[in-house]
């Protein structure tokens, strides 16, 4: 087979073969299970090794339909409730195959005026979005575990500072350990991002919590205390992954600024709170930290991959990401260059797909959908009130739903046991997805409603589905 350049002829054809392919999935989606009986046989397919002969554009593209299509979870479907995934808007949808196609390098504003301005502007509007100062830095990531590490990064820098030292530039070795202080809500991702900037994970102190997992604010009052006004680093949880609660983030403020030290927020689906006025009291207090994150791939509904991080003092990303190169833009450049304000440098455009959803939705339409997911979640919520099998775990503050299955006379060992096999079944089963988690002690299910195409029947179906496969594993148990 002859290389890219002779078989340039095929680009068209391949464009419509994709473009008649997403039509056709994307038509069935919102009736299909949210995973096929075949998936795992069908990856398994893509198999054997390198071809030295290619196939050409066509047939390889053909051969990912097939399988790919079989093998694909619906995770852009409105029966994906798992961990918290977010689908895709039309418009996102739209920018995202443009992205590719345009393949602008977002490094340097020489690199792609396009991408550095729609990456500015698109920062600017997610700041108005959240109600944030318009003087905060910000930068699109690949998700909310780098927008965690761009954010803590600039909180090193700020910590080397307070104690006279340039972490960037001298590294690690003589800096005393970094005081870090969470309730128990804090994320996976920041604790890796913590371990990735060698900070390290051993250096989060999980502080007494207030019910489950809200940090005490008492708690940490005398913890701060205690530091004798060293510089130290507060997380700080808004949107929990089991329930959706939120740590006191107002308060946390109050004693951040009190003690001066710096208070990071992970909102990754939580920020969004903001956006609606029936909850963002949930979130208040947030545009008195100093750096929050959040997701774009959950609740905007844009494509893998998409975070952003905000950082109250703008100067401190391009003091943690600064490069130099003769051949690069200089570090002064007047125009904008994020691959000098996060840790890549050759990066995606990914301005354009939140741009573009976010200039067709507009804030009202943003408003819109997450108001339907309020509802729905508590539409869901009274379902399970309602029904003698299920039992509500938590408050649902916002769209993260967590309850359990509970048929009379079992104790509490094999009603984990049970919700353990249920969260199996239910992936296994695939009409809807949902998956088991351990909250409060007891295993729970834990389905999250944030994809704009999620109706009352999805929902619904969610709750039939599991008192179908809930009663048919207690049978056997
Ligand atoms: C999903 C999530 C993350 C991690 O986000 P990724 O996009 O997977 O990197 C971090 N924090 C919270 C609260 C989350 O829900």
């Amino acid at each position: 087979m002859p290389d890219p350049l002779e078989l340039q002829r095929e680009t068209d054809a391949a464009l419509t073969l994709i473009v008649d392919e997403a039509v056709r999935y994307l038509a069935a989606l919102d009736e299909s299970p949210a995973r096929l009986p075949g998936a795992a046989a069908a990856a398994a397919r893509f198999d054997g090794s390198l071809p030295d002969e290619g196939s050409g554009a066509l047939e390889a593209l053909r051969e990912l339909i097939e399988l790919g299509g079989q093998a694909a979870v619906r995770s852009s479907g409105p029966r994906m409730f798992h961990f918290v995934t977010g689908g895709v808007t039309p418009a996102a949808l739209g920018a995202d195959w443009l992205t590719s196609a345009l393949d602008q390098n977002a490094f340097s504003w020489v690199g792609t005026p396009l991408g550095s301005r729609l990456e500015a502007v698109t920062v600017g509007w997610l700041k108005e979005l959240f109600h944030l100062p318009a003087a905060w830095g910000g930068i699109l990531t690949t998700g909310a575990t780098m927008a965690n590490f761009t954010a803590l990064a600039a909180a090193r820098h700020w910590y080397g500072e307070r104690l006279g030292i340039d972490i960037e530039e001298r590294g690690l070795t003589g800096v005393p350990p970094v005081s870090v202080f969470s309730g128990g809500y804090v994320h996976a991702s920041v604790v890796k991002a913590l371990a990735m900037l060698g900070i390290g994970r051993g250096s989060v102190r999980r502080l007494p919590v207030d019910g489950v997992g809200r940090l005490d604010l008492d708690a940490l009052d005398a913890s701060l205390r205690d530091l004798d006004g060293a510089p130290a680093i507060v997380l700080g949880t808004a949107g929990e992954v089991n329930t959706g609660d939120f740590d006191p983030i107002d308060a946390m403020a109050d004693l951040a600024e009190r003690y001066g030290v710096w208070l990071h927020v992970d909102g990754a689906f939580g920020l969004f709170a903001r956006v609606s006025p029936r909850v963002e009291r949930l979130a208040a207090g947030i545009e008195r930290a100093d750096s929050v994150i959040a997701d774009g791939h959950k609740w905007l509904n844009v494509p893998y991959d998409s975070g952003f991080a905000f950082v109250r003092d703008p100067m401190l990303l391009p003091k943690a990401f600064t490069a130099s190169a003769e051949y690069l833009p200089s570090p002064q450049d007047p125009q904008p260059n994020f691959g000098y304000l996060g840790p890549e440098m050759s990066r995606r455009a990914r301005g354009l797909t939140a741009w573009a959803s976010l200039r067709a939705y507009g804030r009202n339409g943003y408003r819109a959908m997450i108001e339907r997911h309020l509802d729905l979640a508590q539409r869901l919520a009274r379902r399970i009130d309602e029904e003698p099998a299920l039992e509500l775990l938590a408050e649902v503050p916002l769209i993260v739903v967590c309850f359990r299955f509970r048929p009379p006379r079992l104790d509490e060992a094999a009603l984990d046991e049970l919700n353990r096999r249920l969260g199996e079944a239910i992936v296994a089963d695939g009409r809807v997805y949902a998956g088991a988690t351990t909250y409060d002690g007891r295993v729970a299910l834990r389905p999250a409603i944030v994809n704009w195409r999620t109706t009352e029947r999805d929902v619904d179906a969610l709750a039939d589905v599991v008192i179908e496969l809930g009663t048919e594993i207690a049978r056997d148990l």
